[in-house]
């Protein structure tokens, strides 16, 4: 397993880490024994959120007396500087530590900088030990842009997988010439990507600390075996990729979810992706009668355009998910995928 520098923060971790998001999602007992399970199994980086409900209080309790044997990264969405420290407090105590090794600034919608409370709020909690490195996470590759050429951040967090488009590959070269360091987010885009031997493949040819979303023991068993067999890209995995970049490239869902709540309750994270799940997963799950319901719920969109706003990738939802629904009909009528 390689390992990887996160620029200039001096982190050095295996090139293999854990995202948990998902843990929100199991019990503690349940999210302490996976967490626990993986630094067993070689995995020495984290990252949470002050976001993701008790994710942070979870990770705080698996790692309860063995603080200094991991790197834990959290986040925050505050823009005032009362907010700041408000989650900063609330995280170091969810956490059972007094000290962050990187917080970063959730989802900017913008490069913060100096004339901006929050970014000047981030590098004093730095210098009070609080926190040892500052970062932020972003979603649209123009701000992502924005943040590496600053300078003024000490790693970026950033959707990355093999569907990466040029433009994504340059931004994480441009984070080693900065000697920033880049996480890499969504490496499985959402749960599209299901050939985990081919994400870990692409990922091992660049500068970029992949933090794997994981919710199951099956899961974490499929990435901590990449510490035993190191993968490299095979012809097989090429043929793999090609396929998915032809079949997902362009405007595609990723199932983050920040459009949501919608208006009239559509699942928009599921149904406006359902034609790719259809054809990746065993189709039979996203036929059942609990998901044609789901996706009749298309038909009472009221257009309200709230859901766009909120969308890190600037999708049409409304058009997206009548495209879907007319496609989940005609599969329902018969038509073949
Ligand atoms: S535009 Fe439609 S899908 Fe989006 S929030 Fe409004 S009702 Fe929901
Ligand atoms: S429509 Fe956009 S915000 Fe909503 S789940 Fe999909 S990618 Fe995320």
């Amino acid at each position: 397993m390689r390992t990887i520098r996160l620029g200039k923060t001096g982190i050095t971790v295996p090139q293999n880490a854990f995202g948990a998001l998902p843990i929100q999602r199991v019990s503690m007992d349940d999210a302490i024994c996976l967490l626990r399970n993986a630094y067993d199994g070689g995995m020495r980086f984290f990252d949470t959120a002050r976001a993701y409900s008790d994710s942070e209080e979870k990770v705080g309790k698996a790692f309860e007396g063995m603080r200094g044997k991991v790197f834990i990264s959290s986040k925050t969405q505050a823009t005032t500087r009362e907010k700041f420290e408000e989650d900063l407090d609330t995280t170091l105590t969810n956490l059972k530590t007094d000290y962050i090794d990187i917080y970063q600034l959730h989802c900017a919608a913008r490069c913060y900088n100096e004339d901006d409370e929050i970014y000047n709020a981030l590098v004093e909690a730095k210098k009070q030990g609080k926190v040892r490195h500052i970062g932020i996470t972003a979603h649209k590759i123009g701000v992502a842009e924005d943040i590496v050429k600053s300078g003024l951040y000490e790693t970026l967090q950033f959707p990355f997988s093999y569907l990466a488009s040029e433009r994504d590959i340059r931004l994480a070269e441009s984070c080693k010439e900065q000697d920033m360091g880049f996480i890499a987010m969504k490496g499985l885009s959402g749960g599209l990507l299901t050939d985990s031997a081919a994400c870990m493949a692409f990922m091992s040819q660049f500068d970029v600390l992949p933090i794997w979303g994981i919710q199951r023991q099956t899961e974490l068993d499929e990435w901590l075996s990449f510490f035993e067999n190191e993968v490299t890209m095979t012809d097989d995995m090429k043929t793999v990729i090609d396929r998915d970049r032809n079949e997902l490239l362009g405007e595609f869902c990723r199932g983050c979810g920040y459009c949501m709540p919608c208006t009239v309750d559509i699942t928009i994270n599921q149904c406006a992706r359902m034609s790719q799940m259809i054809r990746r997963a065993p189709s039979q799950n996203w036929l059942t009668d609990h998901w044609q319901q789901e996706m009749l719920k298309i038909e009472s969109c009221v257009e309200c355009g709230i859901c766009k706003t909120r969308c890190p990738y600037e999708l049409d939802i409304p058009e997206l998910l009548k495209k879907n629904l007319k496609d989940y009909k005609e599969i329902l009528e018969g038509k073949e995928i």
